[in-house]
């Protein structure tokens, strides 16, 4: 135990510089973005994240940079190895698809989910250098209510792509790309939860492709706020390396006469994404190809029985979600 504690401060010592996190602006078609870097993105990454606010795909960008020569055409370069400044400008030449429908990331990395060992959650949610990103990120950002938080309410937190949308079909209207029972889901789970939609694109698109499928303004239910890619934080595995995840303590920070680790679930198709509060994630089955399981998807229907069944329980962060769908049978059969 004393060798671990050792160990861990001198990686903390070593990384310190390689993990800060960096803000940069970015030139782009006369317009400026801000994008928010550290120091073990790779090039790639950059391009990921410039991607998602100006919509130019990673491959059609070019960045130039002062004194940088041609480094930034590597991809594979982690940021660290350059010498990057938060007072200089990047600048970006691309062109965007106009294709809104379609998702402009094209990283199968961000795709395909991974497991993380059981030992190496526990390691990447407590590890100090990440409590201390997420507390940056908690005084960086701003969650702006779309409606009241109401007193009394369970949080339900919703990932958008390949949990409520197939982002990756195409088609004429949005609407066919919705996941089945979409609506019925939101209204029947409003009257226990607060709702909060949060997906790791920008806001622009969020907001988007909420609004195509009339999943802001809709009679039924209210949504809370939405969240981004902004809310994030990049957090590193031994394993798996660098990569994103929704950290819900952020909300909770913001809202804590509300919400709390006891009564908050989320639902993402990537488990990467729960890796800072575990207990509070539900591996939802991804939603593809939904020009061909559009018949049969019945995700939602099983999960409103599962939020329903767990809404009066006072700490539903000691569920194995997990287990939801044995979880909901049994109620069921209690019930019949
Ligand atoms: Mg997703």
């Amino acid at each position: 135990m004393a060798g671990e504690t050792s160990s861990s401060a001198s990686a903390v010592a070593v990384s310190a510089l390689t993990e800060e996190e960096l803000t940069l602006n970015v030139k782009w078609s006369g317009k400026e973005y801000t994008v928010r870097v550290c120091g073990d993105d790779t090039v790639g990454e950059l391009k990921r994240r410039i991607c998602e606010v100006t919509k130019v795909l990673p491959k059609r960008q070019k960045l130039l940079y002062p004194k940088v020569g041609s480094k930034l055409a590597d991809d594979s370069l982690l940021l660290s190895q350059i010498p990057l400044k938060s007072s200089l400008k990047m600048t970006m030449i691309g062109t965007v698809e106009d294709d809104i429908i379609v998702d402009p990331m094209e990283s199968p990395e961000i795709v395909d989910d991974f497991e993380i060992g059981q030992d190496e959650v526990v390691d990447i949610k407590d590890k100090d250098m990440n409590k201390q990103k997420l507390n940056r990120r908690i005084k960086q950002y701003k969650i702006e209510l779309r409606n009241p938080c109401r007193q009394g309410k369970k949080l339900l937190v919703l990932d958008i792509d390949y949990t409520l949308f197939d982002h990756r079909s195409t088609a004429e209207n949005p609407l066919e790309l919705m996941r089945p029972y979409l609506h019925e889901f939101l209204a029947t789970a409003y009257a226990e939860y607060d709702i909060m939609i949060w997906s790791a694109t920008s806001m622009k698109w969020v907001e988007l492709k909420m609004g195509q499928l009339g999943v802001l303004d809709h009679p039924d239910y209210k949504i809370t706020a939405l969240l981004d890619h902004m809310a994030m934080i990049t957090v590193q595995s031994d394993t798996r390396g660098v990569f994103d995840c929704k950290p819900l303590g952020l909300i909770w920070a913001h809202f804590p006469e509300f919400y709390s680790a006891k009564n908050t679930i989320m639902f993402d198709d990537l488990r990467r994404n729960f890796v800072m509060n575990p207990q509070n994630g539900l591996t939802i089955k991804p939603f593809k190809r939904c020009h061909a399981n559009r018949e049969s998807d019945q995700e939602l229907v099983k999960l409103t029985k599962y939020l329903l069944a767990i809404a009066r329980l006072d700490d539903i962060s000691t569920l194995d979600h997990k287990n939801w769908e044995s979880f909901a049978n049994v109620k069921r059969r209690r019930h019949d």
